[in-house]
């Protein structure tokens, strides 16, 4: 099974995504926890550029999928492979809500980089953390960690990202589950875990 987590920044999914590892492992899940852009020695690499280097649009879409190919080829696939689980922080819905969505690049040549780097490869289930853009904004603010070049983004930004996300959730209602993010945590994970008791442990 492969799970991922989407949303803007400061939408709350890390803290989530530890919670739901922990529980399936308690269910004697082997689970490979893992994250985008990064997950293999080169992902990260090509993460730490593009979280703080400039770079044309498309460059930035063609390094996210990069960095994808080789995270889909050395671990989630050999993964679901060999009967593991794999929790995974963004994938390629984030470069829709992102690239697409925020930043203006061609849906068609989205699509083609997804259909060339995972054809066929879709999550299970995708968790949507879903909030209003000043609310994970002052999330963000308040960790008090130096914001990435995405986080520096302004509102509008965000509203084009979410607009993506919820778009790209209305496409895909089965896989695509919306989450309001904007609760306590206890309520979050309550929600998560129902959804995955539904799916796989009903
Ligand atoms: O989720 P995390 O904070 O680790 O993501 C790192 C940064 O990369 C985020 O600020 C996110 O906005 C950005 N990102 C992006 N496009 C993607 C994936 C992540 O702009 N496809």
């Amino acid at each position: 099974r492969f799970i991922t987590f989407e949303g803007i920044d400061g939408a709350g999914k890390s803290s989530q995504i530890e919670a739901v590892v922990s529980v399936l492992r308690e269910r004697g899940i082997a689970v490979e926890q893992s994250r985008e852009p990064g997950g293999t020695p080169l992902g990260e690499r090509l993460r730490d550029l593009l979280l703080h280097e400039p770079m044309h649009l498309e460059t930035e879409a063609m390094l996210m999928f990069a960095a994808r190919r080789e995270h889909v080829a050395r671990l989630i696939e050999p993964a679901l492979s060999a009967g593991r689980w794999v929790v995974c922080d963004r994938f390629s819905d984030a470069t829709f809500a992102y690239q697409v969505g925020g930043r203006g690049l061609d849906a068609a040549k989205f699509d083609v980089l997804e259909s060339w780097v995972h054809p066929g490869l879709q999550p299970d289930l995708t968790l949507l953390f879903d909030l209003p853009p000043e609310v994970a904004a002052s999330r963000v603010r308040s960790t008090g960690v130096n914001p990435d070049r995405f986080e520096r983004e302004q509102r509008d930004f965000f509203v084009r990202v979410r607009d993506a996300y919820l778009e790209r959730a209305h496409r895909a209602p089965q896989r695509i589950r919306i989450i309001d993010a904007d609760r306590s945590p206890e309520q979050i994970r309550a929600q998560i875990e129902a959804i995955v008791a539904e799916r796989w442990f009903a």
